[in-house]
């Protein structure tokens, strides 16, 4: 594996890294590798290498929806954030971004700000990279990465670069053509509207408060663990309040535990296991079907100690 380094010359290579470092819920075992694409050439062509070696990577932008197995994991991984980070005015009428995807949603968010753009400030508070965003359909507040944007640009297994419609990236709640193929975004034109750069602030500033009012941002997450369910007869169900209503608020195994300001977060309290994890997910699961019927299903992504994702 370190012939790598030879494979990729100037390109950023770190073997053994441990993925609770590059996590957002701090946990996660070493890997065989780590690489650190600084553009999108570079990612392109680790892909490429990467294929032509036979080796399947790990892709992953900030890692802030990601739950990796402690084990020690046979995987290269690839990360893209924040290094693949080049971002610019779109042509056109000057009302689009172009943004790769290593670029953190905050960063984007600012710089549409700067140039008096509206339409971003619901994605400021997520703490995801523009390529996670397009991949899980990132939203908040009313909106969703899925209504702004214009076209993705992503590249096949096979090394193919092609763009895809807004139609094309078949944007779903938390779910997008991306969570299912095997494409790697490579960036994105997002749509904004001129407006004024103190009303886009108050906005920002807004949804800031009502993140920090609702959410445990003191501890280590994945944000939501698990998505909002179906409709229920037409009126909307929310993950977070089903775990509440079963009395789950606070339950812990290990340094795992349902955070007590917000349900539907399960926060590393320190010391976190994979399996504390899984454990506390599992129960909530259960217990919530068996009290209301409803199946839950995990927003965050979850790899096993075998390197590949897995459910719950
Ligand atoms: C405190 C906190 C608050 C959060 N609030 C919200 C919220 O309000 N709304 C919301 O939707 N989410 C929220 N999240 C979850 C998370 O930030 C988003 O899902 C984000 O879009 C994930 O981006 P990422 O770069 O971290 O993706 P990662 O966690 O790195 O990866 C997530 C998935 O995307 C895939 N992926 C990443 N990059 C690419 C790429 N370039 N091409 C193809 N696939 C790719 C990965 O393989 C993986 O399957 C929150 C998380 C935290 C910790």
């Amino acid at each position: 594996m370190r012939d790598l380094a030879g494979v990729l010359p100037d390109i950023e290579i770190r073997f053994g890294e441990p993925m609770s470092a590059h996590t957002s819920l701090r946990v996660g075992g070493r890997v065989r590798a780590m690489i650190f694409p600084k553009t999108e050439a570079e990612l392109s062509f680790v892909l490429r290498a990467l294929r032509e070696r036979g080796t399947d990577p790990l892709l992953f932008g900030a890692g802030t929806n990601l739950l990796v197995s402690g084990a020690e994991l046979d995987i290269v991984t690839v990360k893209t954030a924040p290094g693949v980070g080049e971002i610019c005015l779109s042509g056109g009428g000057g009302a689009s971004v172009f943004a790769s995807c290593g670029v953190p949603l905050a960063r984007l968010a600012v710089f549409a700000r700067e140039r008096g753009l509206g339409g971003f400030e619901f994605a400021h508070g997520i703490p995801g990279s523009v390529g996670g965003a397009v991949c899980m359909n990132a939203g908040a507040y009313g909106s969703d990465i899925g209504s702004v944007v214009r076209s993705v640009t992503a590249i096949a297994p096979d090394g193919e670069i092609s763009e895809f419609s807004r139609d094309e990236c078949d944007f779903n709640y938390r779910h997008s053509a991306f969570s299912d193929n095997d494409y790697t975004v490579l960036s994105a034109i997002i749509d904004l509207f001129a407006e004024n750069s103190d009303n886009i602030r108050r906005n920002m500033n807004e949804f800031a408060e009502r993140r920090r009012a609702a959410q445990p941002l003191d501890l280590p997450s994945a944000g939501s663990a698990f998505k909002r369910p179906p409709l229920s007869g037409g009126v909307p169900v929310y993950a977070a309040a089903l775990i509440e209503r079963c009395g789950l608020k606070g339950f812990g195994i290990g340094g795992a535990a349902v955070s007590e300001k917000h349900a539907g977060f399960i926060v590393n309290r320190g010391g976190a296991t994979f399996e504390d994890v899984i454990r506390v997910m599992e129960r909530v699961k259960s217990e919530v079907f068996r009290q209301s019927g409803i199946e839950l299903e995990p927003e965050i992504k979850i790899i096993g100690g075998d390197g590949k994702w897995m459910s719950l």
